[in-house]
């Protein structure tokens, strides 16, 4: 095989002598001739964050650049609602590589990073991830990328003003600012249990989620009161907090890792060995992030809800008998169904509960559609939240259901505001198996109702959205910016 080279002889065997341009040889001492490409001056980053920081993200980052092939764009939520190339998983690798060539630095992306839910969704379409086989021999990580830019921003004074308010505040209150007027501080972290007569500590706390401690109170109440009804011992926690994993969704790693620190502290001053979560958000947080600040000392098993509550029903521990008259789809939670595999275990319940037609979605369960409300987005931008949440309903209604059943409290207030113009009722998976077993919850949706009867149909928070309807003013502003 034989080839002319620019600059060289013909009849060089190309295997034995490939050629790479821009290389110099030793043929031609005078330089490269004129024809050959030349790669740009590489510009050392001089940051030393940053330095650290490409150091460790390019090859994650190199993985989908060197492919770019956008297999991931269409199931991305904020795409499909923004058509912006620059809110792509696509985009979000290629900046670390050009902030590896010292083109970009961190101011000049931060703000893109906000759009992204963390869903998951990009991962699971990803060739180089696709579960049928790993043939790059490398998962993507753009969840992981976009949490990293993000903290790399925060690290180098780069804020986002609702996150850096909503942060604020949360270390502030020790919980998330979930309500304007609503008390949100330690001291009615367990109003949501008054009257159930729970313990504190044992070997198996339940923890709650601030969205549902405060606002929707009627999901733990649920829960609480099931979990009792089948004979399942478990206590609260003597002091919790938010667990930080929104504040590490959003770059607040410091404070992630105290709050975690607290929780773990806690856990072991009631002698738990275990923690029951109800909240997709928290799951991930409890599986993922703390695993990773404790490593081998992280010694707490965790036991998601839902999963628990399939048990108890397979095992007739749990049996729904009161009929439910609902025509429903489910709305898989990003974090347990993208990011965890676990999707059968709310269908079983779903199947168990007897009056229910359930239209199940017609495509593969592991790429449905997100709410738009993970991630901090509603926090910073509320009306990409409520499009997400629109292009949901959008599916729930094509299938004729008048409820869509969620497993994740975040998820509510978006999605049944947007269930407000199509009359779709938006209701937690846990009331839903409480009425079926009779158990008269008691609590707060907050101000979701039932719109079937002409409820209040919700939307009124105050907001318009989810995270917008919320007090995250800073300390001494008068109103938000
Ligand atoms: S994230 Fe995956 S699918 Fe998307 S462009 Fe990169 S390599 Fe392709
Ligand atoms: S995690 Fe979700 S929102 Fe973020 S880039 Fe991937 S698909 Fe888009």
């Amino acid at each position: 095989m034989t080839e002319t080279r620019p600059g060289g002889e013909p009849g060089t065997d190309a295997l034995q002598h490939p050629h790479t341009p821009g290389m110099r040889t030793g043929t031609d001492p005078a330089g490269p001739p004129q024809d050959v490409i030349v790669a740009p001056p590489h510009i050392p980053v001089r940051d030393e964050r940053t330095r650290e920081f490409v150091e460790q993200w390019r090859n994650a980052a190199y993985n989908c650049y060197s492919s770019g092939h956008k297999f991931c764009r269409e199931v991305c939520p904020v795409m499909q609602v923004t058509r912006n190339e620059s809110w792509t998983p696509t985009a979000f690798h290629a900046n670390v590589v050009a902030m590896e060539k010292g083109e970009l630095d961190i101011a000049d992306i931060a703000a893109d990073y906000v759009n992204c839910t963390q869903c998951g969704a990009c991962e699971l379409r990803c060739p180089n991830t696709l579960f049928t086989g790993d043939f790059y021999r490398f998962r993507t990580r753009t969840v992981d990328v976009v949490k990293a830019v993000r903290a790399l921003a925060v690290d180098s004074g780069v804020h986002q003003p609702g996150w850096r308010r909503w942060n604020l505040l949360t270390d502030e209150r020790t919980h998330e600012p979930v309500l304007g007027e609503t008390p949100v501080d330690q001291e009615h972290v367990r109003d949501w249990a008054e009257g159930l007569d729970l313990p504190i500590g044992g070997e198996t706390v339940l923890f709650v989620d601030c969205e549902a401690a405060f606002y929707r109170t009627a999901v733990p109440r649920a829960v609480a009161q099931i979990l009792k009804a089948a004979g399942v011992e478990f206590g609260l926690m003597s002091e919790q907090w938010c667990c930080g994993g929104p504040a590490a969704e959003m770059g607040y790693v410091e404070q992630a890792e105290r709050f975690a620190r607290h929780n773990l502290a806690d856990w072991r001053s009631v002698g738990a060995k275990r923690v029951l979560v109800l909240d997709p958000h928290d799951y991930i947080t409890f599986t993922e992030d703390y695993p990773k600040y404790f490593g081998d000392d992280y010694d707490i098993e965790v036991v998601l809800v839902v999963e628990l509550l399939a048990q108890l029903i397979r095992e007739g521990r749990l049996t729904p008998e009161v009929p439910v008259e609902r025509t429903i789809t489910y709305h898989d939670p990003c974090r347990l169904n993208k990011r965890k595999g676990i999707w059968q275990e709310p269908r079983e319940i779903l199947r168990a509960i007897p009056g229910l037609v359930f239209n199940d979605v017609d495509r593969v369960t592991q790429w449905s559609y997100c709410s738009g409300g993970g991630g901090g987005l509603p926090v910073e931008k509320p009306e990409l939240t409520a499009a997400i949440s629109a292009n949901r309903l959008d599916k729930a209604a094509a299938l004729e259901v008048d409820t869509l059943v969620s497993a994740c409290p975040w998820s509510e207030r978006p999605l049944s505001e947007a269930g407000d113009g199509r009359d779709i009722d938006v209701v937690d998976i846990h009331e839903l198996l409480a009425e079926s077993l009779g158990i008269a919850v008691g609590g707060s949706r907050g101000e979701v109702g039932d719109r079937r009867g002409g409820g209040c149909g919700g939307g009124t928070c105050g907001g318009g959205s989810c995270g917008g309807g919320a007090d995250v003013r800073g300390p001494g502003e008068e109103e938000d910016q």
